[in-house]
């Protein structure tokens, strides 16, 4: 991942003593990107800009959307996540009111079993938007559970031109498979939010969940260290793009972990960005390897200072 060379306030993420943590930012639209000092979008939720259609966009539509965004990020990375839909992001062009369970059903990147359709003419529509921009463009896809699925999703995004392809790990399955999923995609991007709702089985709308639905669980950091370890075995990406990105403590086992990247909502990048400025990489590494070895999240927040 590259800054924008001479972009006023976005100095890339860095430890105390150098070792670059991109800080990305999670967006929905263009509008949210306006003064924002990021070295690029680390989440594009595509499906908020279709939220209350009740009949899927256009090419025309999605390809001026997604230019929207590209053209304000000139020489940066962008990853456009396809339409994550269903479950907590119903779209109304998708809508199934028949499904007991939303949240284990038919969302996210499981749409194209029903509706191939949909995906590809969304990833002809990035791959043309991206053509006609300077914008560094990869795409993945969110909910993928399975090697296979990740396999044939790559091998659509490739087909349609677009070259750097990854996967959302959101499922604990897609976790435990992260080395195997690298084999077969060039990045992964651990979605904290819903990596929480599965492996705890908690709703991640619940309030009175909320101590499951803590990214200071052991289990949570188990998981993610799984990953960033699979990435840093072959050298490729893995970034984390759920909320928990955002805690500046956090942040810093993140790094120490061995995440790539991390991506949030635009106001929390400069926080970040300064928490990772005061700590070395050893310094981040003693604070996952504490954080790994709490009983609980109180212990792991309080082993990290
Ligand atoms: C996540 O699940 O952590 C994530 C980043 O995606 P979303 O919040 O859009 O489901
Ligand atoms: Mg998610």
């Amino acid at each position: 991942v590259v800054a924008a060379k001479g972009a006023p306030g976005c100095d890339p993420g860095r430890t105390r003593d150098g070792q670059p943590i991109a800080l990305l930012a999670n967006i929905g639209s263009a509008d949210e990107l306006t003064g924002v000092a990021a070295e690029g979008v680390g989440l594009f939720r595509t499906e908020m800009l279709f939220q209350h259609h009740t009949v899927a966009p256009s090419p025309e539509e999605q390809i001026a959307a997604y230019s929207a965004v590209f053209r304000e990020m000139s020489g940066r990375p962008v990853i456009v996540r396809t339409f994550d839909a269903g479950s907590d992001k119903p779209l109304p062009f998708l809508r199934d009111n028949q499904e007991p369970n939303p949240a284990l059903g038919i969302r996210g990147l499981r749409v194209a079993r029903r509706r191939s359709d949909i995906l590809s003419t969304q990833l002809a529509a990035i791959a043309v938007a991206a053509r006609e921009s300077e914008a560094k463009v990869s795409v993945m896809a969110p909910m993928v559970t399975t090697v296979a699925e990740a396999a044939s999703f790559a091998a659509l995004c490739r087909d349609a031109g677009l070259a750097t392809v990854g996967a959302m790990v959101e499922v604990p399955a897609a976790a435990v498979r992260a080395a195997e999923l690298l084999q077969v995609v060039d990045f992964l991007s651990v979605g904290t939010n819903d990596l929480s709702q599965y492996a705890f089985a908690a709703d991640r709308r619940s309030g009175e969940l909320a101590d499951l639905l803590d990214p200071w669980q052991p289990a949570l950091l188990s998981l993610v260290a799984l990953c960033a370890a699979a990435g840093a075995a072959v050298g490729r990406p893995v970034g984390v793009c759920g909320e928990a990105a955002a805690d500046p403590a956090f942040a810093v086992v993140l790094a120490g972990l061995g995440v790539t990247s991390l991506s949030m909502a635009p106001r929390a990048i400069a926080d970040i960005r300064a928490a990772l400025a005061e700590r070395s990489m050893d310094e981040c590494r003693r604070a996952a390897q504490a954080a790994l070895a709490a009983g609980d999240p109180a212990a792991a927040r309080a082993a990290v200072g």
